[in-house]
């Protein structure tokens, strides 16, 4: 937290204690942008913590071609409807979630923390861009992060995310309670084949401590859905990093 951001947090808590988690969320989340002077391209050089986002070898995300077929552990999504709050940080729109979500996947277990949406996807299928991506981050007791990608394509309305059309707040900084009607296992698709490799988070600081796996199967939500999410973030993806001869696995 710069200066600035940590003197207008303070003024901002003491007129409105509730609104201390709005600044938060401000300040958490400035500084960078999806274009421009801010934009992907600058990410490394906007702050020292945020250096990986040019210098790291296995960023994220990936146009993920000629993947290799492999056996791979099955992934066990064990969601509970528990929404907390729909925030918009300025970045996208994100609904954290009460504890007791989980993914297991092979050895490794991991909680639920939160989930958030780009447009157009970040993941390409060879070159294919999708309408929009969803990502499912969680967080293992050791401190890593395991996310879980599906990318949504256009076509049946999905009723989780209409509803996060319906609750979204439409200006940043602002965090909305009460969004139970909100069920994270609605946006998952049947199937449990996924993508597999080693990346990073897609935004800054870009930390290179990430699980990957995008499931193959994708999920339609509604045209209209898309365009109201359009209507605050028309673009919100970074751009497919290299790959540095990562292997990308597919079952
Ligand atoms: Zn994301």
């Amino acid at each position: 937290m710069n200066r600035r951001h940590f003197l207008r947090a303070i003024a901002v808590a003491a007129a409105c204690p509730a609104c201390a988690a709005v600044a938060r969320a401000e300040e958490h989340h400035a500084g960078w942008s999806y274009e421009g002077a801010s934009g992907p391209g600058r990410w490394g050089a906007l702050a020292k913590e945020s250096a990986v986002c040019s210098t790291g070898t296995r960023q994220s995300p990936l146009d993920i071609v000629d993947p290799v077929k492999a056996v791979q552990p099955a992934m066990q999504l064990d969601y509970r409807s528990a929404p907390t709050e729909i925030v918009n940080n300025g970045h996208t729109i994100q609904v954290n979630m009460a504890p007791g979500s989980t993914l297991a996947v092979g050895a490794h277990s991991y909680d639920l923390l939160q989930f958030h949406f780009h447009r157009p996807s970040e993941h390409l299928i060879a070159g294919k861009s999708f309408p929009m991506e969803v990502h499912f981050v969680h967080r293992s007791k050791a401190g890593t992060l395991g996310v879980v990608g599906v990318l949504l394509t256009e076509g049946a309305a999905n009723p989780a995310f209409s509803a996060v059309i319906q609750m979204m707040p439409a200006k940043p900084g602002i965090v909305k309670a009460g969004v139970a009607a909100i069920d994270p296992k609605v946006l998952l698709p049947a199937g449990r084949g996924y993508y597999h490799y080693a990346g990073s988070l897609t935004t800054p600081p870009c930390s290179e401590d990430v699980d990957w796996h995008l499931l193959t199967d994708t999920m339609s939500v509604a045209a209209a859905d898309i365009t109201a999410f359009a209507g605050l973030y028309p673009h919100n993806a970074r751009p497919a990093q290299k790959d540095f001869q990562r292997f990308v696995l597919v079952s």
